[in-house]
């Protein structure tokens, strides 16, 4: 246990006063603020890094999924993931796939995603807070959520709000708003991406060379892979993994940061040592890359089945085809589970293992929803969650945790959060009736 003190209690500047505040802000909390604010509240926005964009942007991951059915013939994703594509796509800084590839739709440059996140929420009005994380949440006599504290530049602050949407990735809102949270078993675990130019062409697969240096360089194995960004020589490399570790607790986060670094100079000095030309590390990652930690206990929690099986729910958040992927730790590779039954196996050093992990001749679903249930915190009419703190157990949220369903669970987010204002209810209308943002053509 921890050792407390008590801080004496300060008056604090309110920074603002606002419908809406959103926690944290990737494309999913800018996704929620710029769609409320579209509709006509008034939002602000806090994000701890001196740019929008979460782990795209910060951790460099610069891959986006399949907008459209499992057979690619109609698309299911549109909104503002589809507005943003276009957006990179005026400045060649997007490229698409054209072969319905399951590993990726769109290879995106992120620093320009962070320049038109930051056009979005001007244009749309939106408060932002740069440099600005959230730490605690308000109450007003009731014990009702009525705000969030801040800690920024000029110390803590408070904006005060109606409705609270937490698109903190960990859930830091929900936890200090007392919402229960919950672990899976084991823990996707987090990566350090970085950017390299100077990449060899090697001549048999980079997973092979880091699995036989691996006990020398003290590097745990894991699925490797990476790409080079569009219209652009640098290499975008996703090789390095620290497991075990739930990076929600500072110490945990602070240790990963620091051994994610390391592992990246490993590699670069186990290609060298292999004879190839060391690649040039270009960028660094200002926040490691985080697939896991903790969930909230909502209304639902999405079960694997509910996703594989294509289940429809009449309260639809989000809609997807992103397959069922666990990067797995006992045995090091990442398992994929298709909508089709087919299952694959990548370990780092060896060709795929596949199978069917239910018969193929049955038919496939066209797609799986997120219900936005699954969103709402159990026991608050004014707090919703979007990103990868959702109520799904381990399979559902190895599927659900990729961009353009979590870009979706945020318009979700902004929706409800609108709706209930407009109305003067709580969130959660979902009883009634779906709220699916704008996320569909
Ligand atoms: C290495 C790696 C590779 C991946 N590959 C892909 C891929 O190719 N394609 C894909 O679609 N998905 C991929 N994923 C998964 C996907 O990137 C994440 O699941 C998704 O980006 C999570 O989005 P999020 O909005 O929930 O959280 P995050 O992106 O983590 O965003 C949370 C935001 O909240 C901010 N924040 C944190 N705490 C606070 C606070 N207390 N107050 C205010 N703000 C706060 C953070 O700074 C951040 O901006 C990958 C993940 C990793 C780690």
């Amino acid at each position: 246990m921890m050792e407390k003190l008590i801080l004496p209690s300060s008056s604090v500047p309110v920074l603002a006063d606002v419908d809406i505040c959103v926690a944290g802000g990737s494309c999913t909390g800018v996704f929620a603020a710029v769609t409320a604010a579209r509709r006509g509240a008034r939002v602000a926005i806090v994000e701890p890094q001196n740019r929008f964009g979460g782990t795209a942007v910060a951790s460099l991951v610069c891959y986006w999924h399949s907008l459209f059915t499992l057979d690619g013939s109609r698309q299911i994703i549109a909104g503002l993931t589809q507005e943003v594509i276009d957006r990179l796509a005026r400045r060649e800084a997007v490229e698409l796939a054209t072969d319905n590839n399951p590993s990726w739709y769109a290879r995106l440059n992120t620093e320009e995603l962070a320049i038109d996140l930051d056009e979005l929420v001007k244009e749309t009005g939106v408060l932002p807070f740069l440099h600005t994380r959230a730490v605690d949440v308000l109450r007003d006599g009731d014990g009702r959520l009525n705000g969030v504290v801040t800690a920024g530049k000029g110390g803590l602050g408070a904006i005060r709000a109606k409705f609270l949407v937490d698109a903190t990735g960990d859930g830091d809102l929900c936890a200090a708003a007392g919402v229960r949270m919950w672990h899976n078993a084991e823990l996707q675990p987090p990566t350090a991406c970085a950017r390299l130019s100077s990449w060899p062409q090697f001549k048999r697969p980079l997973g092979e060379l880091v699995h036989e240096a691996a006990e020398k360089f003290h590097l745990p194995e894991g699925h490797i892979w990476g790409t080079f960004l569009p219209h652009s020589s640098s290499f975008l490399l996703a090789g390095t993994k620290i497991p075990g570790l739930d990076l929600s607790k500072p110490a945990a986060l602070t240790g990963a940061e620091i051994e994610g670094r390391r592992q990246l100079r490993a590699i670069q000095d186990l290609i060298a040592e292999a004879g190839y030309t060391r690649p040039v590390l270009e960028a660094l990652p200002s926040l490691i890359g985080i697939r896991e930690t903790r969930h909230i206990h909502s209304h639902y929690r999405l079960k694997t089945d509910d996703l594989l099986s294509g289940r429809r729910f009449p309260d639809t958040a989000a809609r997807g085809t992103y397959r069922v992927d666990i990067h797995s730790q006992e045995r090091a590779g990442t398992r994929f589970l298709y909508l089709d039954g087919r299952e694959e196996f990548h370990s780092p050093d060896r060709p795929p293992e596949t199978g069917y992990w239910r018969d193929p001749a049955l038919p496939a679903p066209e797609y799986y929803e997120i219900p936005l249930r699954s969103l709402i915190p159990a026991g608050f009419d004014n707090l919703i969650a979007a990103g990868r703190m959702i109520d799904a157990e381990a399979g559902a949220f190895g599927a659900a945790r990729v961009m353009v369903n979590l870009n979706q669970t945020g318009e979700a987010a902004g929706a409800a959060a609108f709706r209930a204002l407009d109305e003067n209810g709580p969130i959660g209308s979902w009883r009634e009736e779906g709220e699916r943002g704008e996320t569909t053509k």
